[in-house]
């Protein structure tokens, strides 16, 4: 069944338009008033679908827009990336115990997630680096306490050096 709306889909797109030409405070006060964030909180699929079509038909303009966006942006995003792993990073720690050295005590910046049972390069291998690494063993918190412990850049090297 066609509904009234889809019928006259284009006049009533263009009447609103007109609409809001003429009305630019009451759009602004809509806005404001949050009215388009309702609609989106309501009709979650029908706001996706809208702007997956919007993309297909314009990739291009998208693509460069948002190539722009990034490279206007771009030390924003990386600082607002760092702090966001800084923010994993410490949780990771808060789960293993602490944020110091467990051999030696060491409070500072040189510490590293370091793996118990030496099986750092499998995990390097099948979960990736370790930023990969340290979002997997935040959902892993049982897994992380058993083959993770929080060792200084110094004590990590020794270890290292002890085992070759
Ligand atoms: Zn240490």
């Amino acid at each position: 069944m066609i509904t009234y709306y889809e019928k006259n889909k284009e006049r009533l797109k263009q009447r609103t338009k007109q609409w809001q030409k003429e009305n630019p405070d009451k759009v602004k006060e809509q806005n404001q008033r949050g009215y388009q964030d309702d609609w989106v909180k309501k009709n979650p699929d029908k706001r996706k679908e809208t702007l997956d079509n919007y993309y297909e038909k314009n990739k291009l303009v998208c693509n460069e827009r948002n190539r722009i966006n990034y490279q206007k942006n771009r030390v924003k995003y990386l600082l607002r990336a760092k702090i966001k792993y800084e923010g994993q990073r410490n949780k990771l720690y808060i789960i293993l115990g602490g944020k110091y050295c467990v051999k030696c005590g060491y409070i500072g910046t040189a510490l590293n997630f370091e793996h118990i049972n030496n099986d750092g390069a499998e995990d390097t291998r099948v979960i990736g680096n370790t930023k990969k690494q340290v979002l997997y063993y935040l959902n892993h918190p049982e897994e992380a306490q058993k083959k993770l412990q929080v060792y200084c850049a110094n004590c990590n090297w020794e270890k290292e050096l002890e085992r070759r």
